[in-house]
């Protein structure tokens, strides 16, 4: 065994064996892999072996299209078969909203380059003779999906890594992990080794190994069962006819796949019952093994899918297997750097594993070794979870991620479990006005406010999914079902509607408490941030700016509102979801030097937005500060009070109006909020919430991370050429590597258009952008405008087709729609509102 090398990886499942792989691809030639029992003793053994492509997020899209095609290759470079049968995959849809949530995939589909055919329900019938397709709307197929041997990928990527002097360790244990100056002592039971960077990819045992580092990993695996069939004599005949595979076959809405196995089925389950499994980890001595099978939690989806594929009931039950499955909070893996601790890495949490190991170890490797991945990884990135996705929730969430694999994942869903649990203290008082919240990085944030009495009608609740049913919020308290997802204009359409012209027309509040907010100080602080971001930083004490922090490469990693508080303080703020992330970022880029410090402190200030043409003149009624235009400008900040409270107030908002942030002590909030409320009164003031607050925002081309901004695209690409300062006299991140992006010719530029002939449904992001039937970009957001009355998309396209004027088609749930480039900000595109 080796003592000393580049970087050693824990766990030989496919996920760890292909991020060996993929690191030695790259290069490192002096990597190892350390397994405590033989390649393939966790959850990988027992997987059905699905390469689903189908997701809905464009980068984990991209991550599943990339394995796909590199298994084949693999197959080639090291001369073993791992067992890839592309016989398509077709998923059904039994209701319209499951056929408009595959309308809408196809544009994820189509962007990230996933080839995806729309079938009828007589075209499922030719592929699927044995199914029955009574009941049908419709379905998609992928005809580059299948299925692969889990094993034999593993075994191939391990002949691959291996080739290119890579060494395994089987048999052996990481029982301590210490962090070194310069990197990391992994001790096994074999042995120590000195190594720069540990990547952890131990399946169900991430918790434990997380816990030798100091990690509160949010992985807690669920039981999956998969049942397989003997032989069916039909399935025999056609093989004997020599006619195709019918490829895997999913009803979305029942909850099940299915696919042919040694001339039998195999039929795996996604039912609501499922119980977390192996909570502290599994024990010391585990080795490939299933838990006891539960049929009767299987039962109504057995019986749906004998209704379907009625040869299933014809043949007994040769084995049933049950497994664990690693999960996390919203189901996606945690891939990229674990916080707080330098060259640790994850990857770690995968569900769906035997698919995205090759996507997940290839971008994982760049990130390692160039220092950034190439796919915006923000929707599997460790730190998208905060301290509080601890034990009791992960447990909750994991459950409740697990019973909605198959369930509509409608724009606008809200998933339950574990709410509320972060509050802000206006929380009651939102509540009572009618609130309807949302959850964000474990935040309760107000979507919307409904009105007293209103609720969905009746024959709107009950024609959800069959089996699985997500398609209504969950009820009020009062017992009120108020919202009805949907990939169409939803039911509070007309609610938020009525929000943005109040704004417009007269005053506004918006609870903003989950902002991520930070304080750097000390006489290092200036010349550090102006080495982070790619602005200017605030000179003067009270002044205000946007900032950005642009990635190593030149794209944009972070926003965050910047203001002087003092000679060497600033306050930032940045976004509620991003905060693990921005703070890991900045503790990690800290100058060891005592002169800057840094200090996190989002739940000690809250923050109420007051915004509309009326908000001076409220905000005035409580302070003796002067607000007036001139003595308090836009991008400006000031110390005031609100009545016998002191908060700072901001000069900026989000939805382009005259507006002030009022950044508060959190345990002052009521008294600020009744304040504003009882002062308000007579300019009618009303709450509003985070969905009009974006139909605001996309009528001022206001972009969003990691939409419109990643580090997929470069800065400029973004449009962010007024921010990104090349005369500054300060070096900054990013700056050479966008020159030289520059000089390369960019290949996007960003766009917002207006979109015509839309009535039932508006654009949300993800959606194909074509000219003359050529796919030429991709909407990153959609909505509607209610003050400007227009349907908006904002998106990224080639820049020969982002010129003012030129006409573009959007597809929208399967129809194309022209769409107009226009210029930005299409609401007050002076900015006179927001200045006044
Ligand atoms: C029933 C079932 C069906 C499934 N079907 C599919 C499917 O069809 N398609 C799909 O994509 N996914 C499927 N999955 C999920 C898939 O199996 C997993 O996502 C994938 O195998 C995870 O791989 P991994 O390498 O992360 O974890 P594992 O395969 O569990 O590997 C982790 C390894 O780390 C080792 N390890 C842990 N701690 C240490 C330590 N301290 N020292 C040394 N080694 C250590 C373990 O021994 C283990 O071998 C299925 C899962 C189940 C349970």
């Amino acid at each position: 065994m080796k003592s000393q090398v580049k970087a050693v990886v824990i766990g030989g499942g496919v996920v760890g064996v292909s991020t060996l792989y993929h690191l030695a691809k790259k290069g490192w030639d002096n990597v190892v892999l350390v397994e405590r029992k033989e390649l393939t003793s966790g959850s990988t053994w027992h997987a059905a072996g699905l390469l689903p492509l189908f997701n809905m997020s464009y980068s984990v899209g991209k991550l599943h299209q990339y394995s796909v095609a590199f298994y084949q290759e693999l197959e080639r470079e090291t001369g073993l078969s791992v067992g890839f049968k592309q016989v398509s995959n077709i998923r059904l849809a039994c209701t319209e909203d499951r056929m408009d949530e595959y309308r809408y995939y196809s544009g994820v589909g189509k962007t990230v380059g996933v080839k995806v055919n729309f079938l009828t329900p007589q075209q499922v019938g030719d592929i699927w003779p044995m199914c029955n397709t009574d009941g049908l709307v419709g379905a998609i197929q992928h005809p580059e999906d299948g299925y692969i041997q889990p094993n034999d990928l593993t075994t191939a990527l391990a002949r691959g890594a291996r080739n290119l002097g890579a060494e395994i360790y089987r048999q052996t244990r990481v029982i301590a992990l210490e962090s070194r100056r310069e990197g990391w002592l992994v001790t096994t039971d074999k042995g120590e080794i000195e190594c720069e960077h540990v990547i952890s990819c131990s399946g169900n045992f991430a918790r434990k190994t997380g816990a030798m580092v100091g990690l509160d990993i949010p992985v807690i695996p669920v039981e999956h069962q998969y049942i397989v069939t003997e032989p069916h004599p039909e399935i025999l005949a056609r093989k004997e006819r020599g006619e195709p595979e019918q490829g895997v076959l999913r009803e979305s809405d029942a909850g099940y796949y299915l696919r042919e196995e040694a001339g039998g089925l195999i039929l795996g389950i996604y039912e609501p019952s499922a119980p977390c499994c192996y909570v502290d980890g599994p024990d010391e001595d585990c080795e490939s093994e299933l838990f006891q099978g539960d049929l009767e939690r299987l039962e109504p989806h057995i019986e749906a899918c004998i209704n379907r594929v009625p040869a299933f009931g014809e043949v007994g039950i040769k084995q049933v297997y049950n497994g664990a499955i690693a999960y996390t909070p919203d189901g996606n893996p945690i891939v990229g750097p674990a916080w707080g601790l330098k060259n640790f890495w994850l990857n770690e949490g995968h569900s769906f594993g035997i698919t995205a190991a090759g996507g997940a170890g290839w971008q994982l490797a760049q990130w390692i070794i160039d220092g950034e991945p190439t796919v915006d990884m923000m929707g599997v990135d460790p730190r998208r979870f905060g301290p509080y996705a601890a034990r009791g929730y992960v447990r909750r969430k994991n459950e409740e991620s697990y019973r909605n694999v198959f369930t509509n994942h409608f724009p606008d869903e809200e998933r339950a479990a574990a709410t509320p649990l972060k509050t802000a203290p206006c929380y009651d008082r939102l509540k009572a006005l009618g609130a309807v919240f949302g959850h964000l990085y474990g935040w309760e944030r107000p979507n919307w406010f409904c009105p007293a009495g209103y609720e969905v009608p009746a024959d709107g609740v009950g024609s959800g999914d069959v089996l699985l049913g997500n398609n209504v919020s969950p009820p009020l308290d009062d017992g009120r079902i108020v919202e009805k997802y949907s990939f169409r204009r939803p039911n509070y359409f007309p609610f938020v509607s009525t929000e943005c012209l109040h704004v417009q027309s007269k005053v506004g509040v918006l609870d903003m408490s989950a902002f991520s907010k930070f304080i750097v100080s000390g006489s290092g602080a200036q010349d550090w941030l102006a080495w982070l971001f790619c602005n200017r930083i605030p000179k003067t004490v009270g002044r205000v700016g946007l900032c950005h922090m642009l990635s190593k490469n030149g794209g944009v990693r972070a926003e965050f509102t910047i203001y002087k508080t003092g000679k060497n303080r600033f306050y930032l703020v940045s976004a509620g979801a991003m905060e693990r992330h921005d703070w890991d970022y900045l503790c990690k880029n800290k100058p060891t030097s005592d002169c800057i410090n840094l200090e996190k402190v989002t739940t000690q200030y809250g923050v109420l937005v007051i915004a509309g043409p009326q908000s001076r003149a409220l905000l005035q009624k409580l302070t003796d500060a002067d607000l007036g235009k001139d003595q308090f400008k836009w991008l400006s900040g000031k110390f005031i009070n609100i009545g016998v409270a002191q908060a700072h107030v901001l000069r900026v908002n989000f939805v382009g109006e005259l507006g002030f942030e009022v950044h508060h002590p959190i345990e002052m909030q009521n008294y600020i909020f009744d304040q504003i409320m009882a002062a308000g009164a007579e300019f009618e003031v009303k709450p509003f919430g985070i969905r009009a607050m974006n139909s605001m925002r996309l009528e001022k081309s206001y972009r969003l991370i990691p939409r419109e901004m990643s580090i997929e695209y470069a800065a400029l690409e973004s449009g962010l050429d007024r921010f990104v300062r090349f005369d500054k006299e300060e070096d900054f991140i990013g700056k050479q590597a966008l020159i030289d992006w520059q000089k390369r010719g960019f290949q996007n530029a960003f766009v917002t258009l207006e979109v015509h002939g839309v009535t039932i449904a508006d654009a949300h992001g993800s959606e194909a952008i074509y000219k003359d039937q050529k796919l030429v970009g991709r909407a990153t957001s959609g909505g509607y405008g209610f003050r400007i009355k227009k349907s908006l998309v904002l998106g990224l396209v080639q820049p020969e087709f982002a010129k003012t004027g030129t006409e573009l088609e959007v597809e929208i749930l399967g129809a194309k729609h022209l769409a107009t480039v226009v210029e930005e900000s299409p609401y007050d595109p002076k900015n006179e509102r927001l200045r006044m």
